[in-house]
């Protein structure tokens, strides 16, 4: 059973009050918080190991290099990867899409090939390919969604041609909360001989994932919201496709050996890792890793998927209320405007009462612009979040709207 107290007590920062009030923290889709024991390990590192890894013959060295090592074996558990030559550490989910823009761009994008994204990608996974295409002379296309948050099946089913070279698209929506159907778009981009990248930034800590029966070619996600530092991430990438591309980044490991003539480059993972590493980040990734697995993923998802049904419900009851997204499929995110109160009113007066949204645009612009707002509110959940904290932040909402004369 998922004990939520027991899970909250590990995160002191939950324990926090701000304006002398709770905290409730519904910002985790921005980054979540980290428990105790990553922090304590990061910590412990810098106290006791901290020393560069790959480079020394001494005792700390060493001890850093095999826990960095041991981190990417964990990573490549966690999602189940081949082989940890395929899990490549990186600064966050956006430099993971941007070394694949470039890198696999080198290898394989031609003038005129195209590059499919959605209408509801994070700018992360919009802007590298829009600079990918630029420098190519290859062409972005769009699949839009529908206004229930769903992907438009049928426009992806037509813009899919053989000149597709490649489709990026979120396993979960960071707006709408949609969990695409990755599997099945996979299935049909491999078809056309087109590689995918998931956008997993959003679902790696609520969703269960084996990159090999996905049969994604790359996979990225960031450890700052999966409990870990910030800071760092992972690319995931097929072997056989890393083996193809070329490095993006050149010096430190990266290297096999340097002439004025001809450098040589390393092996994978460490042919795309150049410089120095966050390897103290690397490290306490690991440790969250280990957290989020020791407590059950499945056991979480159950845990989030009732949490979620039960803050719909809740939120969906309050009047002048409009949320945006409410595809079949859907995740710990819900988006919406209170009334024609703007979305930063919203957010400052909640604020007000300890409770911690996200507003704005949502680094989504082109989802804010197919339902023609500015600007949404967006409450995310986490493992650690209560119905009690539900309830908080709707007797927020009805304070906000009453405030504004709403009835
Ligand atoms: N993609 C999605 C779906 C996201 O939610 C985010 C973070 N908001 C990113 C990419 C970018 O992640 P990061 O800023 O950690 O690189």
């Amino acid at each position: 059973m998922f004990d939520v107290e027991k899970v909250r007590a590990d995160f002191p920062i939950l324990g926090e009050k701000v304006y002398g009030k709770r905290l409730v923290y519904l910002d985790n889709g921005a980054t979540a918080q980290r428990p105790r024991r990553v922090v304590e390990k990061m910590v412990e590192y810098y106290y006791r190991y901290n020393s560069n890894v790959h480079r020394g013959v001494h005792f700390l060295s060493n001890r850093c290099t095999d826990a960095n090592e041991e981190a990417r074996e964990l990573v490549r558990g966690f999602i189940h990867a081949a082989s940890d030559k395929e899990i490549i550490f990186t600064r966050g989910t956006t430099e993971s899409i941007n070394l694949v823009a470039y890198s696999f761009g080198e290898a394989f994008i031609q003038p005129g090939d195209e590059i499919l994204v959605t209408e509801m990608e994070h700018h992360a996974n919009i802007v590298p390919w829009q600079m990918l295409c630029e420098r190519k002379g290859a062409v972005l296309k769009v699949v839009p969604f529908l206004d229930n948050g769903e992907l438009d099946w049928e426009a992806f089913g037509h813009l899919l041609t053989e000149k597709v070279k490649l489709v990026g698209v979120a396993y979960v929506s960071n707006v709408l909360g949609t969990v695409n159907p990755v599997g099945k778009i996979i299935e049909r981009a491999h078809a056309v001989g087109a590689k995918v990248l998931v956008d997993a930034a959003q679902a790696i800590q609520h969703i269960p994932i084996d990159v090999q029966a996905l049969d994604c070619d790359f996979l990225v996600f960031s450890g700052h919201k999966i409990y870990g530092p910030t800071g760092v991430g992972v690319l995931y990438g097929k072997e056989c496709l890393l083996e193809q591309m070329p490095p993006w980044q050149g010096g430190g490991e990266m290297i096999k050996e340097v002439r004025f003539e001809k450098t040589t480059y390393n092996e994978l993972p460490f042919k795309f890792e150049a410089g120095t590493p966050d390897f103290i980040g690397v490290i306490g990734l690991g440790e969250a890793l280990k957290y989020v697995t020791d407590l059950g993923l499945r056991e979480i998802a159950a845990y989030e998927h009732e949490l979620f049904v039960y803050a719909t419900e809740r939120v969906k009851e309050i009047p002048g209320m409009r949320i945006f997204g409410e595809a079949a499929s859907k995740s710990s995110v819900i988006s919406f405007a209170l009334g024609d109160i703007h979305h930063s009113d919203t957010g400052i007066l909640l604020d007000k009462q300890g409770i911690a949204v996200r507003t704005g645009q949502l680094c989504a612009e082109p989802t804010m612009q197919h339902y023609g707002v500015t600007g949404m509110v967006r409450a995310s959940l986490a493992m650690y979040n209560t119905r009690e904290e539900i309830d908080i932040l709707c007797e927020g909402l009805k304070k906000v709207a009453n405030m504004f004369g709403m009835k």
